[in-house]
């Protein structure tokens, strides 16, 4: 079975294409176009893993991760955010709210999947 993979992006052009991306290595996606979007598409439609922007409006991907790592059957969802920020504050302050990694655009595609191939496995477990 495929594993659902929750997009949270509000660049609409990035948000096709990291949907394309993830599609072509056999993920079936949920896109947000910001974090409350795709937390009510989280909850309702339910995901196994989450690649979050860290900087969209509405709510941000800090938030959006505080929320999945504050709900109990939520809470050990793999995150991989992105980001164009590459200051080490930002990155941190994601690690601090929960990301389990971190990835700063542009970035290759092939590296995306290999990062969430590796949350994955480590956390999920192979199916
Ligand atoms: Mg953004």
């Amino acid at each position: 079975m495929k594993r659902k993979v929750l997009l949270a992006e509000d660049d609409p052009v990035f948000r096709e294409l990291v949907s394309d991306i993830l599609q072509e290595a056999g993920y079936e996606v949920v896109a947000g176009e910001n974090g409350q979007e795709a937390l009510d598409l989280l909850l309702t439609r339910g995901a196994d893993m989450a690649v979050l922007d860290l900087n969209m409006p509405v709510m941000d991907g800090l938030e959006l991760t505080r929320r999945i790592r504050s709900d109990e059957r939520l809470k050990e969802m793999p995150i991989l955010m992105l980001t164009v920020r590459s200051y080490v504050e930002d990155q941190i302050t994601g690690f601090d709210r929960g990301a389990d990694d971190y990835l700063t655009k542009p970035f290759d595609r092939k590296m995306l999947i290999a990062r969430l191939r590796v949350l994955e496995r480590r956390i999920l477990g192979n199916a």
